[in-house]
Parts: structure tokens; C-alpha cells; sequence
């Protein structure tokens, strides 16, 4: 058995430092050299029951390809990671690393291997080495459409290519890649990551149709068979007092301009949703609050405060409450909370305040939350005074609503967000991997 990790500790990659990054939108994460790349996929134990394995949505394989990858062998590790993973450029990228939390070097040290480092490290490496090759599938004359192209739709195209259908993907913005494009700040996802594989899904044969806005009532005719995979567009609202004033926005409104800004979309001046020499108040502490607080730094923020209605999570790498193999909800620091943010929970929000029409600032009071004498969800009482945090630009990051589906023919298959609720990048694909061999499977037993 490999014993390395016991003299080779953990090495991440890290981030650019903050003063390189912050007036810029290029990936923050930094890459490792080959060599101490490969010394990390050295660390993994190969255990006899990998828990990463199961821990992953997709059942990727990090000791299969860890073991490649350390002996330098990137086209066997490539082959291993891209059996199970589509594209593991995205998830190499932004994935939170489900398998990590799962390896047994966590367990026992909290020292994991760097799974998801790795990940993009070998998919890096295939296409440099030109590993990664247009395929030709051949066709059996069946057709299936893709409603939305976000990474489940992708997944879910690619497949079902690749088994021999002729695939139509249509997609309602002008481009393809869902959340990964419109919603995730380049900064964490380099665009041209998702062009390059976009080139190849082209080569490959699939039809995609772009500024196609789909009627789930009523489908495109002539395919045999549906993949819906249109995530969850209605963000969570807030509607209280002044949520009509200017500068009260949803925080996709402004991340997915920032990013349509970066791919050469001109928009005029007032529709902009910009944070230069504004304070800004985030409402919502999770990821989509941190990428608002990262892009209204590189936008020129005079400074950004965010605020969760729900308690700090425990700091430290273990919550004794919640434990494994349960997913650690423990208190994080993002790349975008390193770069500057002020931080409160068991905040709530009364009210937006204006003057002439547009924000000044936002009324808020500290709450504490009570056991729920009938078990239900816990009570909110107030603990503390309202008082106002000033700002000119106050963003929602407080989730998305779940999609209702219409009831469909049992030709049509929903996967990713639209099908789970919001979720994760990852998740999405597993989902768009299993509706297209739902839909291979139906096609075949009803010999349509
Ligand atoms: C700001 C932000 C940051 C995130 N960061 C991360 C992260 O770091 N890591 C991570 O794992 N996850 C992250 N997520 C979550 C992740 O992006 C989603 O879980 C994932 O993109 C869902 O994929 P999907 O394909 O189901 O849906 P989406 O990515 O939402 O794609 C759905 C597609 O369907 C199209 N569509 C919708 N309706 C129609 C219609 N009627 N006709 C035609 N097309 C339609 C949409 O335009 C879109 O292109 C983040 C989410 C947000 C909002
Ligand atoms: S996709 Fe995510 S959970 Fe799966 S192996 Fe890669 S980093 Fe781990």
C-alpha cells in the first residue's frame, strides 16, 4: 500500500495574492508545477473501500486516476477521470470537492488529497498533449432535443451523441453553458474553458440553437424523446418595504452582466448594475452572495457588507452535530471574503431605504432563533434594534425557488437543477448523465 501520505503533506495550489487579483477578472486559483502535482496525486492510499468514490455524484474515481496521473501517465488518467466525468475541466474547477470531504486522509488528518486540483490538473495536461479527440458516433437515426444548455443539458447532449442520437439542444440566451456562463464569475471559471469544449460538442455533430426560449407546455415536435434541463431561473425575493427602489437588484443581475460585459456585451449606462464607489450589502451568505462580493470588489466597491439571516456555522474543519459521512456545513472563507467583506449572521431584513427614488440604505436587527417547541423549523425573535447599514447597491443572493414542472409524456426526462432544485455543478451533470441513459434505456424497450 502506498504509505506516501504519511511524509507528504497536503500542498493546494492557492490563489493569486490579493493584491494581483483584484482588479481583474482571470481565475484566482494558481496551478502546481508537474512534478509537485504529481507528488499530491502520490499522497492518495488507494483504500480498499474508497468513500470518495461514493461520496462523488458522478462516481468519479480518484485513486484509478490519482495512481496514473502520479506515475505521469496522463492519457490513462484522462481516460479514467473522463469514463465517469464529461467535462472535468468545469468540476476541476468549481467543484466544493464532495470526495475530499470524504477521503479517508480527511478522516484521520484533515489533510485530503487534492482531488478536485488534480482533476483540472489532468484535463489541463490532456488538452495540451492532445488527448482529447473529436469522435464521429454513428448514427441511429433516432433524435432527441435538449431543453437548456447549463452542464446538465450538456452532459445529458454529449452523451446522447455519443450513443448515436441526433441531438438539438435549444437554449434560450445567446450562448451555452447555463450558470457555468451567465451565473459563475470568470474569475472562479474562465470562459474559454467552456468555448473549448463547446468546439468539440460542435465538431462532434450536436445542433445547438441559440435565443430559442421553449414552451415546456408545448415541446418541439419531431424528436423521440426530452431531456428538460432548465435549472431554476426565479430567484428567492424579498419583498419588503422598498424593494422597488433603485438599486435594490437579484445578485444573477448583476453577475450575469458582468459577465456578458467580459464576453463584449455593451449595455447602456442605465442598465447597469455596477458597484463602483458604492457600499454594498449582500443579502445571503452562501456562494452566490460570496461571487457578488468578488465581482463588486473588481467592479470598485467602496465596501461590501453580507448578512445571513441564519446562524455562523461552527469554524473548524469537523461540526460535532452534523457529522460525516453527513456533508460538513462549517463556517468557510472564500477567495472573494479573503479580498475584504464584513460578515454578520442572525441578521434580518425590515425594510429598503430611498431617497428620490433610489437606495441609501437598508434596515436590518440582529434575531435569534428558538427551538421549535413542535420540532418544526426553528422560531425567529428579535434580539437586538433596528438600525440601517448604509448603502447604495443592495444585491439578493438568497436562493432560487424550485421550478413546478408540467406534467409530462413519459418521453420526456428532467435532470439537473430544474429536476433537484439548485444545486451543484456536479450534481447537475450526474443528472444529465443519468436522464440521457433513462432515455437510451426507454427508446430501447419500447423500440421507438
Ligand atoms: C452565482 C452562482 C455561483 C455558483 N457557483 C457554483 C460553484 O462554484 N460550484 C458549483 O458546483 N455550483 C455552483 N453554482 C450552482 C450551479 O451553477 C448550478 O447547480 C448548475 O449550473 C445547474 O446546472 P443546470 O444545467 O441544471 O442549470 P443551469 O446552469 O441553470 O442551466 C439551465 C439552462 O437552461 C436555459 N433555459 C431555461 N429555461 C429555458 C427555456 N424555457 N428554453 C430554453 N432554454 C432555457 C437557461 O438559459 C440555462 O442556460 C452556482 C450558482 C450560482 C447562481
Ligand atoms: S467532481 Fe467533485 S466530488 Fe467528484 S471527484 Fe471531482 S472534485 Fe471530487
Amino acid at each position: 500500500m502506498n504509505n506516501k501520505f504519511l511524509t507528504i503533506h497536503r500542498q493546494e495550489a492557492g490563489y493569486r495574492p490579493i493584491h494581483d487579483r483584484i482588479h481583474d477578472f482571470g481565475e484566482v486559483e494558481q496551478t502546481l508545477n508537474s512534478k509537485d502535482r504529481r507528488t499530491q496525486a502520490s499522497r492518495c492510499m488507494d483504500c480498499g473501500v474508497p468513500f470518495c468514490h461514493w461520496a462523488c455524484p458522478l462516481g468519479n474515481k480518484p485513486p484509478e486516476w490519482n495512481d496514473a496521473l502520479s506515475k505521469g501517465d496522463y492519457e490513462t488518467a484522462y481516460r479514467l477521470l473522463n469514463d465517469t466525468n464529461d467535462f472535468p475541466e468545469f468540476t476541476g474547477r468549481i467543484c466544493p470537492a464532495l470526495c475530499e470531504k470524504a477521503c479517508v486522509l480527511n478522516l484521520m488528518s484533515h489533510e485530503p488529497t487534492t482531488n478536485r486540483e488534480n482533476e483540472a490538473a489532468i484535463t489541463e495536461m490532456a488538452f495540451q498533449e492532445n488527448l482529447v479527440h473529436v469522435v464521429q458516433p454513428v448514427r441511429n437515426g433516432r433524435r432527441v432535443a435538449v431543453i437548456g444548455a447549463g452542464p446538465a443539458g450538456l452532459v445529458a447532449a454529449n452523451r446522447l451523441n455519443r450513443m448515436g442520437y441526433a441531438v438539438t439542444v435549444f437554449e434560450r440566451c445567446e450562448n451555452a453553458g447555463g450558470l457555468l456562463r451567465y451565473g459563475i464569475p470568470n474569475f472562479k471559471l474562465n470562459k474559454a474553458i467552456i468555448d473549448r469544449r463547446l468546439h468539440l460538442l460542435y465538431e462532434e455533430g450536436i445542433d445547438f440553437r441559440y435565443g430559442e426560449d421553449i414552451d415546456l407546455t408545448s415541446l418541439p415536435e419531431g424528436y423521440d424523446a426530452y431531456v428538460v434541463s432548465t435549472g431554476t431561473p426565479t430567484a428567492r425575493d424579498l419583498p419588503v418595504p422598498g424593494r422597488e427602489l433603485r438599486g435594490v437588484h437579484f445578485a444573477l443581475d448583476m453577475l450575469s452582466q458582468q459577465n456578458r460585459i467580459l464576453a463584449g456585451t455593451d449595455f447602456k449606462k442605465d442598465e447597469l448594475v455596477n458597484a463602483r464607489d458604492k457600499d454594498v450589502l449582500v443579502i445571503g451568505g452562501g456562494d452566490t452572495g460570496s461571487d457578488c462580493i468578488g465581482t463588486a470588489h473588481r467592479q470598485g466597491c467602496r465596501s461590501v457588507t453580507q448578512i445571513e439571516i441564519m446562524p455562523k456555522p461552527p469554524v473548524g474543519p469537523d461540526d460535532p452535530h452534523n457529522p460525516w459521512p453527513n456533508y460538513p456545513r462549517t463556517f468557510k472563507t472564500t477567495s472573494s471574503h479573503e479580498e475584504g467583506c464584513t460578515r454578520r449572521w442572525n441578521v434580518n431584513t425590515l425594510e429598503f431605504i430611498g431617497k428620490d427614488g433610489r437606495l441609501t440604505g437598508v434596515k436590518v436587527q440582529e434575531i435569534k432563533w428558538k427551538p421549535n417547541p413542535d420540532g418544526g423549523r426553528p422560531i425567529m425573535e428579535p434580539a437586538g434594534k433596528p438600525e440601517v447599514i448604509k448603502c447604495e447597491l443592495a444585491l439578493l443572493a438568497m436562493g432560487f425557488v424550485k421550478p413546478e414542472m408540467p406534467q409530462f409524456a413519459d418521453n420526456v426526462f428532467t435532470a439537473g437543477d430544474a429536476a433537484t432544485g439548485a444545486s451543484l455543478v456536479v450534481r447537475a451533470m450526474a443528472g444529465g448523465r443519468k436522464a440521457a441513459a433513462d432515455i437510451d434505456n426507454y427508446l430501447n424497450a419500447t423500440n421507438k
